[in-house]
């Protein structure tokens, strides 16, 4: 059986409160826990808070209790649970491999299915997250919006109003970059000369509209080094934040429309630019038990990965012009891909200046997804201890591999008036090459 088969909301509700659901949580997974505590010292919210209900020990007893129906569904509950970042920061000190980061997504998935939403904010969240995240067409009409709102000087009004904060709009408004002109990408981008072989290329959702000059560059890149890129059509959002909001439908729905999109048979490899969505991407075959997704799943690659295991000699000393790089290690990169190093190596091995990591990578940056919408305050006490080592590493570029730490720690860097620029690696490898010139 497998026992994440939620059948649905209705199916669920439709039980009574003592109504035993243990059939439908993988409490053997929850039962892995041998409360040693080991993960303690690894966890941003323990550590800030002190409370071992905002420990993973603590939320793995919470949801057993939750599931056994030995607690009942509190709002205090619910907010242990949703002040977790989902970084999985706990599973690389557990000694008994206990998958945090599934049972969490579990909980927050029976707990949705257990409560019924407020209907304004169920419209809101359909229309956002359904009606435009998970429709690339509709978000590229947004993106037009906004470039618009930016250019016509109706930002400068909107923020002098002082309207953004009672809509409760200000912290994403404050991370919305400069939308460039946006476009769209071609089926397919051949290699002028000698060709190595097809990749495909993962756009996700935020990043085709915000982040089109990363995409450029990893095309440029990739194609230099002899790979023709291709960008499978009806390829959609990850399904990252329906899968840990709890909306398991919804996150099936937009993988089921990934796996039809990119070629399903064959190694071509699947790049993904940003870690949070290839974090999702490559646990498919976790998600959707088929031999397609499991398959795909294991064809993807970061980018800075793909770029370091395949080409250690063609840029030497490229970086001489950049001045000094740090690198931020995006949780989802460290935890779940567990690539991390790789990126530092590739632009360390690049170099002739210096690159750091900035040091205090086991804790998250607080973008989390859509964390620093819905835990603003623990989230900027995140961001600010990772602005401080930014600033305390002196660097004028902090290279990071996701696109929501970018954003959310650029947002930080222009608040507090810090001269750092932030970029996707593939940005800086694609100037260090002149290849944009
Ligand atoms: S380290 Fe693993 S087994 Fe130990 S308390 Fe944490 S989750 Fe449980
Ligand atoms: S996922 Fe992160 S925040 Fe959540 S319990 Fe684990 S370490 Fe703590």
């Amino acid at each position: 059986m497998n026992t994440r088969n939620y059948a649905g909301a209705g199916t669920i509700r439709s039980m009574t409160h003592a109504a035993p659901v243990t059939d439908r949580f993988p409490l053997e997974d929850v039962d892995k826990c041998v409360q040693c505590g080991l993960c303690l010292p690894y966890c941003p919210t323990y550590r800030e808070t002190g409370d071992e209900n905002e420990s993973p020990r603590g939320r793995i007893a919470l949801l057993r209790a939750m599931i056994r129906n030995e607690l009942p569904l509190t709002p205090r509950l619910e907010s242990h649970l949703d002040r977790c970042l989902s970084c999985r920061n706990c599973e690389t000190a557990c000694p008994a491999q206990v998958p945090y980061g599934r049972l969490i997504d579990d909980g927050r998935a029976f707990i949705a299915a257990k409560r019924r939403e407020p209907r304004g904010r169920r419209v809101l969240r359909r229309w956002t997250v359904d009606g435009i995240l998970a429709r690339p067409n509709r978000l590229l009409w947004v993106g037009h919006l906004l470039r618009g709102y930016q250019r016509s000087g109706l930002q400068t009004i909107v923020r002098g109003s002082g309207l953004l904060r009672p809509l409760g709009l200000a912290t994403i408004e404050a991370q919305l970059p400069i939308v460039p002109i946006l476009k769209h990408y071609a089926i397919a981008y051949p290699v002028n000369g000698e060709t190595r072989g097809d990749v495909a290329l993962f756009l996700g959702c935020i990043a085709r509209i915000v982040d089109q000059p990363t995409i450029d560059a990893a095309i440029r890149i990739l194609n230099k080094l002899g790979y023709r890129v291709r960008i499978p059509r009806g390829q959609n959002c990850c399904g990252a934040i329906h899968q840990h909001a709890g909306d398991v439908q919804g996150a099936r729905r937009l993988m089921a429309q990934n796996l039809n999109a990119f070629p399903s048979s064959g190694d071509m490899p699947v790049i993904s630019l940003a870690s949070g969505c290839g974090a999702m991407l490559l646990e498919y075959g976790q998600h959707v038990s088929t031999r397609d997704a499991t398959e795909f799943a294991m064809r993807v690659h970061d980018f800075g990965a793909f770029i370091e295991d395949r080409h250690a000699a063609p840029f030497e000393n490229a970086l001489t012009h950049l001045g000094k790089i740090a690198v931020h290690e995006p949780c989802s990169l460290r935890n779940v891909m567990q690539t991390a190093k790789k990126t530092y190596n590739l632009l360390n091995r690049l170099s002739a200046t210096e690159v750091s990591i900035i040091s205090n990578q086991s804790t998250c940056c607080g973008a989390a997804g859509t964390y620093f919408l819905t835990q603003p305050q623990l989230s900027e006490v995140f961001r600010d201890d990772t602005l401080r080592t930014i600033h305390e590493s002196g660097c004028d570029t902090l290279v990071t591999s996701n696109i929501g730490c970018a954003l959310h720690l650029a947002a930080g860097i222009a608040s507090r008036h810090l001269d750092v620029e932030v970029v996707h690696p593939a940005i800086l490898i694609d100037r260090a090459l002149r290849l944009d010139s």
